[in-house]
């Protein structure tokens, strides 16, 4: 029985566990963080990514944590309201079939699908890696040493395995020309189901409302051409960083940056896509975000990595050789991803329009929806039929 291991358990790796366990793998999941995480921004479960789910037999038990978002209000500089939409408008997912749910609450319920038949080793990363022929020779920061067959990265945006195997971050991250800060808040407002996006040219403040909780997330996105220089592993740089953009804006903009300010849940980041030229390179392989993250302007990432932890277990259990899965895999799934991966990029965001014109273009769209990308959106996020490999 081949032996792989798997970096990252959030939404990619435990389901790449999930498939391979099925498939008759023996799996080792080895994830940075103390525990799974739980809690976080909402998450989308679109399109082909819900059959996925539902092949696992856990749609039910995602689906209990739909939460149902019914409305998004836009406002402009000055707080007043320029339009309504209903999300699936922007979206393009099908009421009572896709599914938005806390990302910890999925990750949560696909860690509970594999946590009896995987071996999870929390707290722990992978130092260094040394492929031979039969094999990959495996040093733990924790100190132990183990060799496996394959090596798979699901380990993220920022994944240590790609950087390990492929080389550089730098050489595969996609800057989108945004930063952005997201954290929560008290739902001051008593928001439920639904969101406030606040706009001026090349700068976003959202308020969301994740069901009837008494917290909203928030977002505080701005363009920056290139990325912020320093900012990137120092918090209090990006607080005032983030602060500095949003300084002498009106509407809920100070009340934000002040809870910003004092959020002890603060992620901030540069908005990014990954692109590689191939997801695998000998034994090691990548897949969810580490091989083609989006970005979350998208709204796909966790469904296209869903699809991509099936598809590459379904193509390990189907080819004997891994060079031809790895190759069937890609095959499969690359056309697939890039039409997702252009959701982001293609034409002018509809969450942060960058120009005055932009502008005006988005908020003519919010009164005609079918200007909106929904019927695009909804035409991609289905453009997969999913390979049955038993
Ligand atoms: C603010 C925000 C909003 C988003 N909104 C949406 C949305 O609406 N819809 C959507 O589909 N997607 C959205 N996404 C993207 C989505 O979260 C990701 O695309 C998805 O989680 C990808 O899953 P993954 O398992 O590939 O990677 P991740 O979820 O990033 O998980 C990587 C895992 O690897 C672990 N890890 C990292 N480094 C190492 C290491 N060296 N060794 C071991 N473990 C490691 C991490 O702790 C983590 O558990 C959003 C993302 C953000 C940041």
């Amino acid at each position: 029985m081949a032996r792989v291991l798997v970096s990252g358990a959030s939404v990619a790796g435990p389901t790449l566990a999930f498939w391979l366990r099925h498939h008759g793998f023996e799996v080792t999941v080895v994830e940075k963080a103390g525990a799974v995480r739980g809690g976080g921004y909402p998450i989308d479960i679109r399109g082909t990514a819900v059959e996925v789910v539902d092949r696992m037999g856990l749609l039910p038990r995602v689906a209990a944590k739909h939460i149902d978002t019914r409305r998004l209000t836009f406002v402009d500089i000055d707080g007043r309201e320029v339009g309504t939409i209903r999300p699936e408008e922007v979206t393009g997912g099908v009421e009572g079939r896709d599914l938005e749910l806390p990302r910890g609450d999925l990750t949560d319920v696909l860690y509970d699908a594999v946590r009896d038949r995987v071996d999870f080793r929390f707290g722990d990363s992978i130092a260094a890696l040394t492929e031979h022929g039969t094999g990959v020779d495996v040093v733990f920061r924790g100190g132990d040493r183990a060799t496996f067959d394959l090596v798979i990265g699901a380990d993220g945006l920022h994944s240590g395995t790609r950087r390990l195997a492929f080389g550089p971050e730098a050489d595969h991250l996609r800057h989108l020309g945004y930063c952005f800060a997201g954290f929560t808040m008290p739902n001051h407002l008593g928001l439920a189901h639904g969101g406030i996006t606040w706009n001026t040219p090349g700068k976003a403040g959202v308020l969301y409302a994740a069901g009837a909780s008494d917290r909203l997330h928030a977002f505080l996105t701005f363009s920056s051409p290139e990325p912020p220089a320093g900012a990137h592993r120092d918090p209090a740089a990006q607080r005032d960083l983030v602060a500095a953009e949003f300084a002498g804006h009106g509407w809920e903009i100070p009340r934000m940056v002040a809870a910003m300010r004092a959020a002890d849940d603060l992620y901030f980041d540069v908005v990014s896509q990954i692109h590689l030229p191939a997801w695998s390179t000998g034994r090691v392989a990548l897949v969810g975000d580490a091989a083609h993250a989006p970005s979350f302007l998208s709204g796909q990432g966790s469904s296209i990595a869903l699809v991509g932890a099936y598809v590459l277990a379904g193509e390990l259990a189907t080819h004997a050789d891994h060079t031809e899965a790895f190759a069937a895999y890609e095959r499969g799934l690359r056309g697939f991803v890039e039409r997702n991966q252009a959701l982001a990029t293609g034409g002018a965001p509809t969450l942060i329009p960058r120009t005055a014109e932009e502008l005006r273009l988005r908020d003519a769209a919010l009164a005609d929806p079918s200007l909106l990308p929904g019927r695009t959106s909804r035409e991609v996020t289905t453009a997969l039929a999913l390979a049955d490999y038993a």
